[in-house]
């Protein structure tokens, strides 16, 4: 083979399935044909246990306590001494759609030659999404490479003319520099450099004094494998919808915590949840179902959905503190607090 770099398209234009490979282009790979959804069981999520667990006052004034101390200067006596009027419910809902796509694309690539065979044109190469590629996780973010069977020629390095080296940019290649010590001059404080022996010159440590390196792109090989390589992206996109209650938390409030699970399911592609007793949960479900399987099935392939719906905690503590009125949400299985009225945020000016 000729050292031809990068390849020309019409030298490599005709392997099937290839066309539109380019050099370091990562073209897209459409997935051969889309996935058809499959009528599931229906969910039937009033199954689920729906009582509320409402904390107690004690536990509220736990939270609050652990609350105020990990904040830098409040003080700690409206946590100690204010007095629970009232704990309200306004426990909320999340549904979340996660949407574990797989997409390819490939590009021409190439890397030292360390004696791979040639195998360019031995066999037909199999098409892009013919390439057994296992996700290692489902619902996790991992990209793979694979270098395309059939596609390999060895070329001449572009990068050293096939010598295998490259002038040494410490250097510029003379293999010595400037001593640092006198800095050229050879002698130190007047008397002579121990350093270069006077010289005023030192060898270069990176080209061990030779002026050249190996070469970077083959790595001193002389040689290229070139190759078509495959990328296989995995991807879990994630995407919340929480039921705003009013005189509750914000929605971002709730994104660090969890809640208790009251459904979930998992499938190629999953059905919109409804009939949930809650009806802004099941709008939330039939936009963003419609919404993933739009979107994603265009530029990839969809192998999984997940769609859960949890029960998130939250209580509203109204409570008095010298004869004001304040209050503080305690939320989540992690009984994280929020107090945007706390009385004292200052133990030195205030008391
Ligand atoms: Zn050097
Ligand atoms: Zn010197
Ligand atoms: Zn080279």
């Amino acid at each position: 083979m000729d050292a031809v770099y990068p390849p020309s398209p019409s030298m490599f234009g005709s392997v099937p399935g290839y066309e539109g490979t380019v050099a370091g282009g990562g073209g897209f790979v459409p997935p051969p044909m889309p996935l058809e959804p499959v009528a599931p069981p229906m969910p039937n999520p009033g199954q689920a246990d729906w009582s509320i667990p409402c904390i107690s006052e004690e536990v509220a004034q736990e939270a609050f306590k652990r609350f105020v101390s990990s904040q830098c200067c409040y003080s700690k006596s409206p946590a100690a001494d204010g007095v629970i009027r009232s704990l309200e419910p306004l426990n909320t809902y999340r549904y979340r759609l996660e949407t574990f796509t797989e997409s390819r694309s490939t590009e021409w690539a190439h890397k030292p030659h360390q004696g791979e065979p040639a195998d360019f044109y031995t066999q037909t190469a199999p098409r892009p999404w013919e390439i057994q590629a296992t996700p290692p996780k489902l619902f996790t973010n991992h990209t793979q490479e694979i270098r395309v069977p059939f596609t390999a020629s060895i070329k001449e390095c572009h990068g050293c003319h096939a010598s295998g080296q490259m002038p040494c940019k410490e250097c510029n290649g003379a293999g010595s520099k400037e001593c640092w010590v006198c800095h050229g001059s050879g002698n130190n404080g007047g008397s002579d450099c121990s350093h270069c022996h006077s010289t005023g010159r030192e060898s270069c440590e990176p080209c061990v004094g030779q002026g050249t390196r190996d070469c970077e792109t083959c790595e001193g090989k002389r040689q290229l494998l070139t190759f078509i390589q495959l990328k296989v992206e995995w991807n879990n996109w994630v995407e919340d919808h929480v039921v705003v209650q009013s005189g509750g938390l914000k929605a971002e409030d709730l994104s660090s915590i969890t809640g208790k699970e009251l459904f979930k399911t998992t499938q190629n592609l999953v059905y919109p949840l409804l009939g949930f007793p809650d009806s802004s949960v099941s709008e939330a479900s039939e936009r963003l179902v419609t919404e993933h399987q739009a979107k994603f099935t265009q530029s990839s392939s969809i192998l999984q959905q997940r769609q859960t719906v949890e029960l998130i905690p939250v209580t509203k503590v109204n409570y008095t503190w010298k004869e004001g009125s304040y209050c503080y949400y305690v939320y989540g299985n992690e009984h994280q607090v929020t107090a945007s009225d706390y009385p004292a945020t200052c133990c030195c000016v205030l008391l």
